[in-house]
């Protein structure tokens, strides 16, 4: 039996509105960006990015994961794994009764006809798509459509026989369902670089290559283990490269590793041979790059004590505005309002070292203070609402 795939919805849009708008949205959020995105309470002033928390895609992904809980009430209905990297949302979602195929209890979990699999903004990998619609379940597909677009280009880098370099993270859900899509192509071929530092080598690759060196080969191949398609051959798969990246990343970075490929192929085929072995398309989707804009507007339109970021430590896009942040003001990046302990202790992930930690003193205890708050990609109002409160308390007269 062909499976049942719902790609727009499940036509309960208002019916599930209002369970969505008390989960998730916020009354005082509302009036703070009604009064300018800025909000006095004492000594305290609140500056709110302008565009900050649910993107379009998870937007849609949350409303559908509802609708779908809604239209098949007797059914099982699984979640892949994490539907966007809040552990909240995904909290309420197994509140509703939705399960995750990611969870050690659904291991190997035989999946048939009655069940219904929501697959995630980010998508899903080919192999799994395979296995759900060789189950016959059915599908509510909530991948994004910046996502579907890059999977547009890299196929068509398959095509026309370009390997694709995707900037991203080798290990994430949507880089790994990217890099999936070039396989499908005969000859598709895939290389993730992780940062500029990794570009830099590949690229070192690329303009070395007329010298053929064995030690530098393995252990370019030693590195990119993970990172590459199965077989992959830099002294072959270098030859015709073409440039995306996962939807989330830094974008000037992003733009930075491009024109690095853009040099070493240059350097290394002469500028005549450009346009036959370099590609490249910007797939930061908007959604992101708003968001990184708006932070940079608020830290270059007006004086900053501290900044907050308010995300789960594993969204590439909240780690990706701590990043900028933490280049002009302390910045501290909590996964939710619990990271606030006390006007003397906070729990975050630090930017530099990427781990958990406990600062203390990091709130001016006396005078004015005005904080910056934005929330990733993934993170509902009604948590930046919990952080904003937290603050009146810690900077008002009983703290
Ligand atoms: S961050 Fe961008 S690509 Fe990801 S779900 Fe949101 S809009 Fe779509």
């Amino acid at each position: 039996m062909p499976p049942v795939i719902f790609r727009k919805g499940l036509d309960l849009k208002h019916a599930v509105a209002g369970v969505l708008a008390e989960s998730y949205h916020s009354t005082l959020v509302q009036e703070i960006k009604d009064a300018g995105y800025r909000h006095d309470s004492g000594r305290l002033t609140v500056h709110l990015a302008r565009e900050f928390g649910f993107c379009y895609g998870v937007d849609r992904a949350v409303d559908y994961a509802y609708q779908a809980r809604q239209r098949f009430p007797s059914r099982t209905v699984y979640l892949t794994g994490e539907i966007i990297h809040n552990p909240h949302v995904n909290d309420q979602l197994r509140a509703q009764g939705i399960r995750f195929l990611s969870d050690a209890s659904e291991a190997g979990k035989a999946l048939g006809p009655d069940d219904v699999v929501i697959l995630p903004a980010f998508g899903v990998t080919v192999s799994e798509l395979r296995r759900f619609m060789q189950a016959s379940c059915t599908l509510v597909d909530t991948t994004c459509g910046s996502v579907l677009n890059v999977w547009k280009n890299v196929t068509r880098y398959a095509r026309e026989g370009f390997t694709s370099v995707i900037h991203g993270k080798y290990w994430h859900e949507e880089t790994c369902a990217t890099a999936s899509q070039a396989l499908e192509i005969d000859g598709g071929r895939y290389l993730v670089v992780l940062d500029k530092t990794e570009a830099q080598i590949v690229c070192e690759y690329i303009r070395e290559s007329h010298t053929p060196d064995q030690t530098r080969r393995a252990a370019f191949l030693e590195r990119f283990a993970a990172a590459s398609s199965p077989g992959f051959d830099p002294d072959r798969d270098l030859a015709r490269v073409g440039c995306a990246n996962q939807t989330t990343m830094l974008s000037t970075e992003s733009l930075a590793v491009g024109e690095m490929f853009r040099e070493a192929m240059r350097a290394r085929y002469g500028e005549q041979e450009l346009p036959v072995r370099f590609r490249a398309f910007d797939t930061i989707c908007s959604a992101t790059q708003d968001r990184q804009d708006a932070v940079l507007q608020l830290l270059a339109s007006v004086p900053l004590d501290l900044m907050i970021v308010i995300g789960g430590y594993n969204s590439s896009n909240t780690c990706n505005l701590a990043r900028i942040c933490a280049e002009k003001v302390p910045t501290y990046h909590v996964a939710d309002p619990d990271g606030l302990i006390s006007p003397a202790e906070i729990r975050h992930r630090s930017v530099s070292g990427k781990r958990e930690a406990v600062s203390s003193d990091w709130l001016p205890s006396t005078g004015p203070v005005a904080i910056g708050l934005t929330s990733g990609a993934s993170t509902p109002d009604n948590l930046v609402e919990q952080v904003v409160r937290k603050l009146e308390r810690f900077t008002g007269p009983a703290a």
